[in-house]
């Protein structure tokens, strides 16, 4: 069967199932056939019902001891729970199972059966909900889920595509490439990362996989940067520079200086520029891109500056009509009236205004600029390699390209995704910060924390009061944010001036109410993780974060890097509640530097990839990404093996590559289009 063959053509999957497994975005039986589990169980020996500790997930092989009993639950409605009890010769099992009340007739004293999962020995010995077998399963895999679906249907849905297609996809990669890395045939590889017969076939299954989609990747962005290498006409850098530096309110940092002259030569060089300002959050990325736009603009060019959010871009907005002069700057927004759009875009077609700041839809929109020669992206972690491909595939040949993120990247993962880049880093601060110091508390001091939010109000600060978003009232417990607006910041600073922030405002409300943090006709922000990316307030000199556990620690930094913007002595506070050890040592971190590396190297640890980018921010399902993390070697290789490929053959054009040379296309076109 042909790998983009639909689902339903499948046995046991009909439109209905197939309309489910679309959710996953799973469509095709290679879809299917290459979506990777989650996780695993580990089935392939006999545990013993006597010795398993609670929370300890295996199998049993249970001799079933009493006959099945259905029970009501007193006061939940129709909820019903079947209870039969199993035993071996080390020890008793209870099996249960909610709302399946079809195993009654199922079940006999006497029967002997596989039991399938996690022992719970808080009431008795059991094992809720377990999955029997006949036999031991062997490995089984866990896969993400939706609504709809389980396990075993997936599993008999892979199991079915693995029978049917498993041997007519396409191998991508060139017989020698198998053999000089050791690396699976495809089908093999695929049928080992969904049924493993042992772990060491799952793990080379996973490495040759991760070795294809990092090759893919790489020679996606070769494709990239080879747009790049597009002819642009030379500019007088260093001119500008001169003129730029009298502008601007402040001496450069020795390191603003640095990229500056970096920015500098490459605009001079005749060549597009790619390149990335990497600095911890506060090093002043702002005044280096500002500087590439003058340089475009004062050549006569157009410049375009796209932020994630609107406040964001906003703000950016106003810093360059103080630095350039209101005539030479438009803002563009979604919630912008038309007219007022397409009066900019006619100034910004006609070459009158030089400079378009606005959020990434800017590059979705109607308009046409005079002569587009600069495109810059503020906090790139937040769009992604996706939209960086939209960027190039947008501009034509020889535009520049200049891309800011905050968040410093450990240097394997930073090769990865940036490795067509230039990089220019700002390792140093403007003088005279103080660092924050941050201090990890329990909802039980709030009002403590609050009689000190109160004494900065009264030095002239403000502060910024962070808790989970709207969305986030149902699943309990949590401080949501009009609540907590109402209930908390409000009731414990009576007397205070207390704004309220969050993504459910209109984008004219959202700026209105920042507006007045930044007059200083605030001395409260109560918000959501809409300011997480680079608001500049220097004068707020506190931050506190509710629910701290929720968020990843490069996030938490982020958001401390709203703080400490000034000489006066800023504080975070990370208020939690919650008590478990990974999530105390983790906060513990946080108050223990402020070195946005380390806090990067820490989340890349602990939580891996998927979570420290989210996996949109790189385009690599987050599975094999995370193998590769620890396998050094793969990544070099197939770093290596995408150079000398191109190097050969730098278009792809050979026979022996039409496979490869398709499927970089179809990568790059998934990436093309906004999202
Ligand atoms: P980020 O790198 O996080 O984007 P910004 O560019 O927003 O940082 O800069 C942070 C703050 O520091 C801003 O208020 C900016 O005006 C100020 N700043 C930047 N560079 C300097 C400098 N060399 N001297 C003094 N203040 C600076
Ligand atoms: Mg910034």
């Amino acid at each position: 069967m042909r790998p983009d063959a639909p689902l339903t053509s499948l046995k046991g999957i009909g439109p209905r199932r197939a309309e489910t497994l679309g959710k996953l975005g799973l469509f095709s039986v290679g879809d299917l056939l290459r979506f990777a589990p989650r996780d695993y169980r580990d089935y392939r020996h006999v545990l013993l019902a006597g010795e398993a500790p609670h929370g300890q997930d295996g199998a049993f092989a249970l001799t079933l001891c009493s006959q099945p009993r259905l029970a009501r639950i007193p006061g939940r409605g129709r909820l019903n729970i079947l209870t039969i009890s199993g035993q071996d010769a080390s020890g008793k099992l209870t099996l249960t199972w909610f709302n399946q009340p079809y195993r009654q007739t199922q079940l006999k004293e006497g029967q002997q059966v596989i039991a399938c999962g996690r022992v719970d020995r808080s009431r008795g010995a059991r094992l809720v909900n377990p999955t029997l077998y006949p036999a031991l399963p062997g490995i089984l895999p866990i896969y993400p889920m939706t609504r709809g679906l389980s396990q075993s249907l997936l599993r008999d849905a892979v199991r079915a595509g693995l029978e049917a297609a498993s041997q007519d996809m396409p191998e991508l990669l060139p017989p020698s490439l198998l053999a000089r890395y050791d690396l699976m045939p495809l089908p093999q590889a695929l049928a080992s990362l969904h049924f493993p017969k042992d772990l060491a076939s799952l793990g080379h299954a996973r490495r040759r996989l991760a070795f294809e989609d990092l090759l893919l990747f790489r020679l996606m962005l070769a494709s990239m940067g080879n747009k790049r290498k597009a002819a642009a006409p030379p500019l007088h850098g260093d001119e500008a520079l001169a003129t730029f530096l009298t502008l601007l309110p402040f001496t450069p940092t020795q390191a603003q200086y640095r990229a500056m002259g970096e920015i500098s030569k490459d605009l001079c060089a005749g060549k597009a520029m790619n390149r990335l300002i990497q600095g911890d959050v506060g090093s002043g990325k702002t005044a280096v891109a500002f500087y590439a736009m003058y340089a475009v603009i004062e050549g006569g060019g157009q410049a375009a500056l796209m932020a994630p959010t609107e406040i964001l871009a906003r703000q950016h907005y106003e810093k360059l009509v103080a630095l350039f002069g209101p005539e030479r700057v438009r803002l563009l927004l979604g919630g912008m009236k038309a007219s007022a759009r397409t009066q900019a875009w006619e100034e910004l077609s006609s070459g009158q205004a030089g400079i378009a700041v606005g959020t990434h839809a800017l590059l979705r929109q109607e308009g046409m600029f005079f002569y587009l020669q600069l495109i810059v992206t503020d906090e790139q972690h937040r769009f992604g390699v996706s939209q960086r491909a939209a960027i190039q595939n947008k501009g034509d040949t020889g535009v520049h390209v200049l891309v800011m993120s905050a968040t410093p990247i450990p240097r394997t993962l930073g090769l990865l995704i940036y490795g067509d880049l230039d990089i220019s880093i700002l390792d140093e601060l403007p003088p005279g910060r103080t660092p924050v110091k941050t201090r990890c508390i329990t909802g039980k001091r709030r009002r403590d924390l609050y009689r000190f939010l109160d004494s900065e109000i009264d030095k002239g600060r403000q502060v910024y009061l962070v808790c989970p978003a709207i969305e986030d009232v149902p699943d309990g417990g949590l401080n949501a944010v009009k609540t907590y607006y109402e209930d908390i910041a409000k009731a414990l600073l009576p007397d205070r001036r207390v704004g309220l922030m969050h993504g459910k405002l209109k984008p004219k409300e959202k700026a209105a109410v920042m507006e007045d943090f930044k007059a200083g006709r605030l001395d409260a922000l109560v918000s959501t993780t809409v300011i997480e990316v680079g608001v500049d307030v220097p004068n707020a000199s506190v931050m506190v974060i509710e629910n701290a556990e929720r968020y990843g620690l490069s996030a938490l930094h982020q958001l401390r890097g709203r703080v400490g913007r000034g000489a006066a002595e800023s504080w975070c506070f990370l208020v939690s509640d919650n008590t478990s050890e990974a999530v105390q040592k983790r906060l513990k971190f946080l108050c223990s530097t402020t070195d946005g590396f380390a806090v990067a190297q820490y989340d890349l640890e602990t939580r891996g990839p998927g979570d420290f980018f989210g996996s949109r921010q790189h385009g690599l399902p987050t599975l094999q990404i995370a193998d590769l993390m620890n396998d050094t070697r793969t990544l070099h290789a197939a770093q290596s093996e995408a150079a000398a490929l191109l190097a050969a053959d730098p278009l792809l054009e050979s026979p022996a590559h039409a496979l490869l040379a398709a499927q970089v296309q179809q990568m790059f076109d998934k990436a093309g289009p906004m999202n």
